[in-house]
């Protein structure tokens, strides 16, 4: 693999956009092919944090498939194994169908799952489970983590929000770092997006990523984030969209969709 300059990795990697938002003057900018491995700068590492399983596939679903397509390595992160504990509901599958489900969405995506292990509605943020959770994240070494907006009306969201921010700060704010919307009005609220990924390429892929969700009525809510993506791409120019909020102290080069410089 050859070296080549940052500015030719990024013009070159580009198939996807950016909204710039300076001085409140969105400037888009958009790029037209993908990279390919051999002209990438180096392999990167992007992880996805979700509370849930499905919530990585159903926020950054296209942006994953993205980067997998690029020849970059993806893991989804599950704070739980969507299996609650004592809910008092008959469960809707064996034990693990929920890993199971997540195992299929994440081939779908070429993406590695990795669980937590935290108990589904049943969040712990504390002092013990930040440093778990830290050690997770350092031992994966990510180049870009994604993870859940932190105004949201489930309780696990807001846990893998605060978690996964915390382990960016206390492990130096070395990667990028980005915040995803789930199911807007439902669970994210108050999400005003920086950064755009046009997923029309691969929204198929995607869909079919949420639909192994199967046992988590993906009629009702994949339809949903699909009118969120419509959306998106009604912002930035493009048939469907994802869309980030890039912390303001967080690298930004990493992401394939940035094309700043
Ligand atoms: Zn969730």
């Amino acid at each position: 693999m050859g070296f080549i300059s940052r500015r030719k990795f990024l013009n070159h990697s580009g198939a996807l956009s950016v909204m710039l938002g300076a001085g409140g003057s969105g400037l888009l900018v958009a790029q037209s092919q993908p990279t390919a491995p051999n002209q990438m700068a180096r392999k990167l590492k992007l992880m996805v944090a979700g509370g849930h399983p499905g919530d990585p596939e159903y926020g950054c679903g296209g942006t994953v498939a993205r980067y997998t397509d690029l020849g970059h390595e993806a893991v989804l992160l599950y704070l739980n194994d969507g299996e609650p504990a004592n809910s008092g509901k008959p469960p809707k599958g064996p034990k693990g169908f929920r890993i199971a489900e997540a195992k299929k969405a994440c081939e779908i995506l070429k993406a590695r799952p990795l669980f937590a292990g935290q108990t589904d509605g049943a969040a712990v943020v504390d002092n013990a489970h930040y440093a778990a959770f830290r050690k997770i994240i350092e031992d994966e070494r990510p180049d870009v983590l994604l993870t859940q907006w932190p105004v949201d009306n489930h309780p696990d969201h807001r846990a893998i929000s605060m978690l996964a921010y915390d382990a960016w700060l206390r492990l130096g704010k070395k990667f990028a770092f980005y915040y995803y919307e789930v199911s807007d009005g439902e669970d994210t609220l108050m999400f005003s997006p920086t950064e755009y990924v046009d997923i029309t390429a691969v929204e198929e892929r995607k869909r079919a990523a949420c639909y192994a969700h199967a046992s988590q009525s993906p009629d009702k809510f994949y339809d949903l984030q699909r009118r969120v993506a419509v959306f998106r791409g009604l912002e930035s120019a493009h048939r469907q969209a994802e869309a980030y909020i890039r912390h303001p102290q967080s690298p930004h080069e990493l992401l394939p969709a940035d094309s700043r410089v």
